[in-house]
């Protein structure tokens, strides 16, 4: 009888482990667009780069790039970019309230030029 051998285990136990970092799964090579993960000491590249994986786009070509970054200057090359007033936010709940008082904001000021145009074609139509 086989048991926990199978493929869902395994993969769920893939799955768990392929995102334990900050940015894992959301970094895109800029020359192949292929994925940008951990590969050795902690540092970051082009997966497909690394399995010298021929890319359609590039004309079948490998892709060139074969820069990497460690993780934790990575990280903090990201953080550093994120707005701090976002980062001050005390917890997640009001990361959400912040982002949609802002789509509020935003979208009233879209129905609000709505208006204005709206207004502004009856006024050229009357002419
Ligand atoms: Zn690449």
């Amino acid at each position: 009888m086989k048991r926990s051998s199978n493929h869902t285990t395994t993969n769920r136990l893939n799955r768990t482990h392929r995102h334990s970092y900050l940015l894992s799964g959301l970094l895109e090579c800029a020359h192949c667009a292929g994925s940008y993960a951990i590969m050795s000491k902690d540092r970051y590249g082009c997966t497909n780069g690394q399995k010298d994986l021929r890319i359609a786009h590039l004309d079948d070509g490998v892709c060139a790039n074969s820069k990497t970054i460690s993780r934790s200057e990575l990280e903090t090359r990201v953080l550093d970019a994120i707005p701090a007033r976002l980062l001050s936010v005390g917890s997640t709940t009001s990361l959400q309230d912040e982002i949609n008082k802002q789509l509020t904001a935003t979208t009233k000021t879209g129905e609000r030029d709505q208006e204005k145009l709206k207004s502004h074609l009856s006024e050229v139509s009357r002419k």
